[in-house]
């Protein structure tokens, strides 16, 4: 029987329950071996705002995966330079574990939207199944449409997964710490100790607008 692999790409900057919660749901419902979080590389150029290092992103998801025996923290995309196109990603972790096994990337209702927009759309959704977690914010009448117009004029194979809704965002996280507002339960203890530990999302990115 082939072994069922979830894949759960984000920043993680940092990684929070709305993952966690995510990742769970999916390997319960979708009775997936294991889900592998693969934090994202770091983009070469300055995008819209700097991301922390890929070490501590990285860091940070082990300690948050650690207590599950499903989960596992892949480096496939912080170990490769340049941006982490979906497609590579997919690609390597078919060579590493296997060609006949399933693969099914996990991600939220807004990630999904954006999927005709990543690199070689058409490949992409031969290659994998995607699971669409529901997130506060995304309505889901909006993504059964997107999923089936995927479904329908891409022949994609998307299932949507309706997630205990938990309105947290790593953006919220970051503004949280910079304005000294608390983060406990919003991500597990061990990320909590290490971002006071390192000092990370101290001060406010460039891109995100304060009051005066
Ligand atoms: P940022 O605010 O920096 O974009 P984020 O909270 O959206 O951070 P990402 O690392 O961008 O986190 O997300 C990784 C994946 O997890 C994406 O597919 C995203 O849609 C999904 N996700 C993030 N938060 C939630 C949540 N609260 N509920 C469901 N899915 C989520
Ligand atoms: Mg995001």
């Amino acid at each position: 029987m082939a072994t069922r692999i979830g894949i759960m790409g984000g920043t993680f900057d940092p990684i929070h329950y709305g993952h966690l919660v995510a990742a769970e749901e999916a390997r319960a419902d979708f009775q997936l071996h294991r889900v592998l979080f693969v934090p994202s590389g770091q983009p070469p150029h300055k995008t819209d705002r700097s991301i922390t290092t890929s070490k501590h992103r990285y860091l940070m998801t082990v300690l948050a995966t650690l207590t599950n025996p499903d989960f596992a923290v892949s480096r496939v995309d912080i170990d490769r330079p340049g941006p982490s196109y979906t497609i590579d990603t997919i690609e390597l972790l078919r060579r590493q574990y296997g060609p006949d096994e399933e693969y099914f990337f996990i991600s939220g209702a807004d990630a999904i939207k954006e999927l005709l927009t990543w690199k070689e759309p058409d490949r992409l959704l031969g290659l994998c199944e995607f699971i669409a977690a529901t997130r506060p914010g995304f309505p889901v009448t909006q993504l059964r449409e997107t999923v089936d117009e995927l479904g329908d004029q891409y022949g994609a194979r998307v299932h949507i997964l309706t997630v205990p809704a938990l309105a947290i965002s790593s953006t919220d996280i970051r503004e949280r710490v910079a304005a000294g507002r608390p983060i406990r339960y919003l991500v597990p203890e061990t990320v909590l100790y290490y971002i006071e530990k390192n000092g990370l999302y101290r001060t406010v990115p460039a891109n995100v607008e304060t009051e005066a």
